[in-house]
């Protein structure tokens, strides 16, 4: 009988927590169950065990096990090896995998009525049904779509990939039909019993991706994401323990973490985007990597679906690390849409600019209503203005507590956590803490990082001049600017503001599929694989904040957002024009998407990569420091520098403050490890832990956070 069990519990701290089992519980205990343990003060927790055993741990005072909330695991051996691997590979703690890994509900004590329910659940584990003996005769779906030649030569060749090697990339131009591909892979592995996970970057793509599979797959489908309640995800994580599970899971970057029992395929559909990987709280894992390990821990194959493969992925495919099945042509054969490049600096001489829209975009929008077809606009900033200013003095008002402007905001809007939907390029790279503000409606100033809202003054502070003037265009102002300039137009937008709930982002899709509305406005959430029938014009109004990140991967994100917004257009039957806005009209990279280049503008980028040594050619972990004080934090730094360039000599850059180098109250301060790709991490990481644990313990030191981010993107 053991008498100890290693529990984890949701914190920040690291390693497992030793519990006595009393013996009346010590027969029902197993590694997966969840308890109820005492920590800290007067407090109990949720916790689960990890292991069970009979050695008495030495030096503390053992605390006892309270409850056992479970009567079999709900977390299964394979999951607990995948968060440890998690914790180890992005260095925090394990406690902060579970924390993020399981819905709330299963984390909290449960409420008497709870208890029984999951009793319930698990006498349903005990159940094997006749639906069971039905899968694997394949006759069960709805009719598959019939393939195009093109798509069923893919289709050929992602197996004869795997054949080879577990993981392939489908590099499958917009609109080629990489959806009907992904159907006809599910369809097969749930023929032969096997279970699917279909990962997607964004909440926003699931409500018209989950039509289409429906309409085959009916209700072996299940949906998980963070839009959805608690109670469903935490119903959607114990079917998948019971002897009925969901065939196929279709979520967002948390669902790498939900249990399955006969995994033999993932899917990850749009594999290029940043919104795989998390950036804030830790685990700052990337569920296209962690979905790529824990498929290959399970036998199953990959595929990875993208028009624009992200450079590293095509690096491995060119490497033979994956497979690469090209799909060249657009279903249909409808051709790619047509670019047009506007050069916004010579409208602007001209004065031909009517606000964010040049002469040539106006006409075509026009033309399209005209037409009764429909147009998308991508502008890469919500809110009215990004700043306003005085337009005697120049002051500009900014966030008392982030080192950013505030944002002008007119129409109604809340600020909340950012979960899945966490969109870096919106927000600037990082998400911000919970609060919860009531909703504005009229002009309110507000900071996107940490949610700081304030109305705007009546006059400058400074100089009393009344005339407070916006400055850029936010999404809002857009959408204001297209009600004047066509006022008979349905107009609609879509950005982190008009999506806070599930059914009013799928209200908005639906609309615009319905042909409700005519033109939507958007952030980089229409830029995704959406697809619609009608419409014929796409607009980047601005190319310019995506080209100017300071980032080495600006060039190739804005490659791939804005090939993807055009790939938009055009969708059926017509090719579709886009109009592309831009200050830096010949710059190369324009040209290659002009060109739809994608060869050319990955062996550019290849080219500086390798020269700078950023990745894939080297691997980069930051070290991020923050502090109340500005002095702290800079003393902080320098000490952490001189101690890894020790260990790392010149491996080590920095320190230096991000962009935005102070939120919430809190400085920020960073330093960058560029590790060759063949350094065994091992070492790396005991050294970069050890190095905290010391800088963390000296008294000055002790309230500063530090943490790491591995592969950042
Ligand atoms: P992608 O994901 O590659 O951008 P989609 O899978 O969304 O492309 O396909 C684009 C459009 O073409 C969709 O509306 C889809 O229904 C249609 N389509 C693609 N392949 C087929 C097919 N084999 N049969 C019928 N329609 C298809
Ligand atoms: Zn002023
Ligand atoms: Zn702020």
């Amino acid at each position: 009988m053991p008498r100890f069990a290693d529990v984890v519990l949701p914190v920040p701290l690291p390693g497992l927590f030793t519990y006595a089992l009393p013996e009346d519980l010590a027969t029902q205990a197993q590694a997966g169950c969840r308890v109820s343990v005492p920590f800290g003060k007067k407090r109990t927790t949720v916790g689960l065990i990890a292991r069970l055993h009979n050695t008495p741990p030495t030096g503390i005072d053992v605390k006892h096990i309270l409850d056992i909330l479970d009567a079999s695991p709900v977390i299964l051996p394979h999951q607990f090896a995948l968060w440890q691997w998690i914790s180890n590979y992005y260095l925090c703690s394990i406690g902060e995998v579970f924390k993020a890994a399981v819905p709330s509900k299963m984390k909290n004590r449960p409420t008497p009525c709870s208890s029984c329910e999951l009793e319930s659940l698990s006498s349903l584990t005990g159940k094997v049904t006749n639906r069971q003996a039905l899968l694997g005769n394949g006759g069960e779906y709805g009719s598959l779509p019939h393939l195009s030649p093109a798509q069923s030569t893919a289709l050929a060749s992602i197996h004869e990939q795997w054949q080879q090697q577990p993981v392939c990339l489908l590099h499958g131009v917009t609109s080629s039909g990489k959806t009907e591909l992904y159907i006809h892979l599910i369809a097969e592995a749930i023929g032969r019993g096997q279970q699917v996970l279909y990962l997607l970057p964004e909440i926003v793509l699931t409500s018209q991706l989950t039509d289409r599979l429906r309409a085959v797959f009916s209700d072996r489908l299940g949906v998980y994401h963070s839009k959805f309640s608690d109670k469903q995800r935490a119903d959607v994580w114990q079917r998948q323990l019971t002897h009925e599970p969901y065939d196929i899971i279709v979520g967002v970057r948390s669902s790498v973490f939900l249990p399955f029992q006969r995994l033999g395929l993932v899917i990850v559909d749009e594999e290029h985007e940043v919104n795989f990987k998390q950036q804030e709280p830790a685990p700052r894992y990337n569920a296209r990597n962690v979905a790529i390990l824990m498929a290959s821990r399970a036998h199953a194959r990959t595929l990875l679906g993208t028009a624009t493969p992200s450079f590293e992925s095509y690096y491995n495919a060119r490497l033979g690390k994956y497979g690469l099945v090209r799909l060249a042509e657009r279903y249909g054969l409808v051709q790619l849409p047509n670019i047009e490049v506007v050069d916004v600096k010579e409208m602007r001489r001209k004065r031909l600019m009517n606000g964010a829209f040049s002469p040539n975009l106006i006409n075509a929008i026009r033309a399209a209503l005209d037409a009764h077809e429909q147009i998308i606009l991508f502008q890469n900033r919500r809110g009215y203005a990004t700043q306003v200013q005085c337009h005697v003095c120049g002051w500009v008002p900014r966030c008392p507590h982030c080192d950013v402007p505030l944002t002008l905001h007119h129409g109604a809007w809340r600020f909340s956590r950012q979960e899945d939907l966490t969109s870096t390029t919106e927000l600037g790279g990082f998400s911000a803490k919970e609060t919860s503000l009531p909703s504005h409606t009229s002009q309110t100033l507000t900071c996107h990082y940490c949610g700081y809202t304030t109305p705007i003054p009546s006059q400058c502070p400074a100089c009393e001049n009344p005339d407070l003037r916006p400055h850029g265009f936010g999404t809002e102002r857009i959408e204001d600017d297209l009600s004047r300039l066509f006022p008979q137009a349905r107009v609609a937008r879509m950005d982190l503001d008009t999506t806070r709930t599930r059914t009013a982002y799928e209200q908005l899709i639906d609309d615009f599929a319905a042909h409700r509305t005519d033109i939507l406005v958007g952030t980089q959430m229409v830029t995704k694989g959406l697809d619609f029938e009608h419409v014929s014009v796409v607009g980047i109004l601005s190319a310019d904040t995506m080209l100017h990140q300071p980032d080495f991967r600006a060039f190739e994100r804005a490659f791939q957002m804005m090939s993807q917004v055009a790939g938009r257009a055009g969708r059926r039957q017509r090719q579709g024009k886009v109009f592309l806005q831009t200050m830096d009209a010949r710059l190369p990279l324009i040209s290659q998407i002009v060109a739809a280049d994608y060869e050319a503008a990955y062996h550019e980028q290849m080219l500086e990569r390798r020269q700078f040594a950023y990745p894939p050619f080297t691997r980069i972990i930051v070290v991020y420091l923050k502090h109340r004080s500005a002095v702290t934090v800079d003393a902080l730094a320098r000490e952490a520098t001189l101690m890894l360039r020790g260990h790392f000599g010149t491996r080590v850059l920095g320190p230096d403050e991000p962009p935005v180098s102070r939120i919430a109250s809190l400085y920020i301060r960073r330093i960058t490890l560029k590790l060759e790709t063949s350094l065994p991490l091992t070492p790396v990481r005991k050294l970069l832990l050890d190095t905290r644990s010391a800088l963390l313990t000296q008294r000055f030191y002790s309230s500063a956070h530090i943490y790491f981010d591995v592969d950042p993107l």
